[in-house]
């Protein structure tokens, strides 16, 4: 059952936050204000002890409604990568950086807006306890966010990183593309890079992880 979005309120008073809450749950966080006009929490989802975490930036417009992360057309691209690298959906936990949706009006459509460094570091009390629930094998950071949520520096570049392991906390961290890079690429040409790189990527990943590949049933 999808949840109603909840409308706009820009006229409204600034929400109520405090960056030292230490919340149960989603829904009662208030560490930075993004709670406010998203329409639910969106925690990470998959096996609890994946040996493949993957890391995006924020729900979209879909995950929102949906409050299921990557179930949207970034959601789509990324199975195809993951069937392309022989990786089943089984071996891999899928969370974001910040857990509710950022966003603006334009016109009746409600459009991403990149979260400020200071949401990430407020949301990285989540990231943090699902690195720990999952304990994966390895990460996959997709997008500048996500890398600089998980290395906890604000000027991790992806070029930097891209291709290489990248060991922090003692976890090893992989960082390629977002998906929805891929789908806002100006041309096909630049599309299919992108998504060649995100396929190598999740393939270093399984090799990393040592996963099995997937069983006939997976499709
Ligand atoms: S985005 Fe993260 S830190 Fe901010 S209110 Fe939501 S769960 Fe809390």
């Amino acid at each position: 059952m999808t949840t109603e979005p909840r409308p706009a309120r820009r006229s409204a008073p600034a929400p109520e936050t405090d960056p030292d809450q230490q919340p149960n749950t989603l829904d009662e966080c208030r560490r930075c204000p993004l709670w406010h006009d998203a329409t639910q929490g969106v925690p990470g989802a998959g096996p609890t002890h994946a040996p493949i975490m993957m890391v995006g930036e924020q729900p979209g417009d879909s995950e929102d409604r949906a409050g299921e992360p990557f179930v949207g057309p970034a959601g789509r691209l990324l199975d195809d990568a993951l069937g392309e690298a022989g990786v089943t959906r089984r071996a891999v936990f899928v969370t974001n950086a910040v857990k509710h949706f950022k966003w603006e009006p334009r016109g009746k459509r409600r459009m991403h807006k990149t979260p400020a460094q200071r949401e990430v570091d407020a949301c990285h009390y989540w990231l943090e306890r699902e690195l720990t629930q999952i304990a994966p094998s390895v990460v996959v950071a997709l997008g500048a966010t996500a890398l600089k949520a998980l290395l906890e520096d604000s000027h991790a570049r992806l070029q930097e990183h891209f291709g290489k392991i990248t060991r922090h906390n003692g976890r090893a961290i992989l960082a390629t593309w977002h998906p929805s890079y891929a789908l806002r690429a100006p041309d096909p040409d630049t599309r299919q890079r992108v998504y060649r790189d995100i396929v190598r990527t999740l393939a270093h990943a399984k090799r990393i992880a040592h996963v099995d590949p997937p069983d006939s049933d997976d499709g």
